[in-house]
C-alpha cells in the first residue's frame, strides 16, 4: 500500500523545499521568469491528478501554457478554453492578446479517463439526456456521450478515448482563431501553430502521438 497523497499543508511545505532546491540548482531562473513568459506550447489536458503536464514532460516553469478540464474538451462554447486559445494565438483582433504566439497546441487524453468512461456508460444506457441537465458534469460530458452514440456504443473505452482526442484536435484546427493564425503566419512568414493529439499511458508514463494537423500547404 502506498502512502496517502499529501494534504494542503504538506503541499505548502513541499513547495518551500522545492523553491529553495530549484533556486540552488538553477540560480537566477525564477527571478528572470518573473519578467515575462514566452511558452511555445499550449497544453489542453484532462484534470485527472495522474496527468500533470509539467511533471510528465520534465518541463520548466514558462515552458507550457495550460488549460485542463474534465475530458480534455475544446468546447467552442467554453469561454474559459476559448480565452486561453485567443490569448495564446496572439490574435490581432483580440484586445488582450499575449506578446507571444504558441507554435504547438497539444491535446492530451489518457488511458482510464473517467469522463470518457462515464460518457460511454451513459451512451450505452441509451437514456435521452436533455441538453440542459441540472448537473453541470452531465452537461459538460454531453459532447462525449454524443460522440459515443455517433461512433457506436460498442466501441471500446480505449478507442473512444482516442476518438475524443481526434475530435478535439479537429474542433481546434477548424476554429476561427487557428484558421486566422494560419493566414497570418503565412503572410508574415512566421511559424504556424500545429495541433497534436497525444494519448498518455498511466501505467508507463509514456505519451503516444495519435494525430496531428498542420497548416495546409495550399493555404
Ligand atoms: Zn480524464
Amino acid at each position: 500500500m502506498s502512502a496517502l497523497p499529501p494534504d494542503a499543508a504538506t503541499l505548502l511545505s513541499q513547495n518551500k523545499d522545492w523553491a529553495s532546491k530549484f533556486q540552488e540548482d538553477h540560480p537566477g531562473f525564477l527571478p528572470e521568469s518573473a519578467d515575462g513568459q514566452r511558452p511555445r506550447t499550449l497544453w489542453l489536458g484532462c484534470s485527472d491528478s495522474r496527468v500533470p503536464e509539467s511533471v510528465i514532460t520534465a518541463a520548466f516553469p514558462g515552458d507550457i501554457f495550460v488549460h485542463r478540464n474534465i475530458g480534455n474538451q475544446a468546447s467552442p462554447n467554453d469561454d474559459s478554453f476559448q480565452s486561453v486559445l485567443e490569448f495564446t494565438m496572439s490574435d490581432p483582433n483580440s484586445p488582450v492578446a499575449a506578446s507571444f504566439r504558441v507554435e504547438h497546441i497539444v491535446i492530451v487524453g489518457h488511458i482510464g479517463c473517467g469522463a470518457v468512461e462515464a460518457g460511454l456508460d451513459l451512451a450505452q444506457w441509451d437514456t435521452d439526456l436533455p441538453d440542459k441537465s441540472e448537473f453541470p458534469l452531465i452537461r459538460w460530458i454531453l459532447p462525449i456521450i454524443k460522440l459515443a452514440k455517433e461512433v457506436g456504443t460498442s466501441i471500446s473505452l480505449d478507442d473512444l478515448i482516442k476518438e475524443n482526442i481526434r475530435r478535439q484536435v479537429d474542433i481546434v484546427a477548424k476554429s476561427t482563431l487557428v484558421q486566422r493564425n494560419w493566414e497570418i503566419t503565412k503572410e508574415e512568414q512566421e511559424t504556424p501553430v500545429t495541433i497534436h493529439g497525444w494519448l498518455y499511458h498511466l501505467g508507463t508514463g509514456l505519451l503516444e502521438p495519435i494525430c496531428e494537423v498542420a497548416r495546409p500547404d495550399e493555404k
